[in-house]
């Protein structure tokens, strides 16, 4: 999954989240996981 730093917009690919920023060296809390469009599903169309 691709994770974003909140403080400096970094994105990197990994499957746990990263210690650090790579780029600006944020705490791991300001990883957040980037949200992906890929099969979500909006919502359920009933008829
Ligand atoms: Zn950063």
């Amino acid at each position: 999954m691709i994770w974003v730093c909140t403080r400096c917009g970094y994105e990197v690919e990994s499957e746990q989240r990263p210690d650090l920023c790579a780029m600006c060296y944020a705490a791991m809390h300001h990883m957040v996981p980037k949200k992906v469009e890929s099969e979500e599903k909006p919502e359920e169309k009933k008829d």
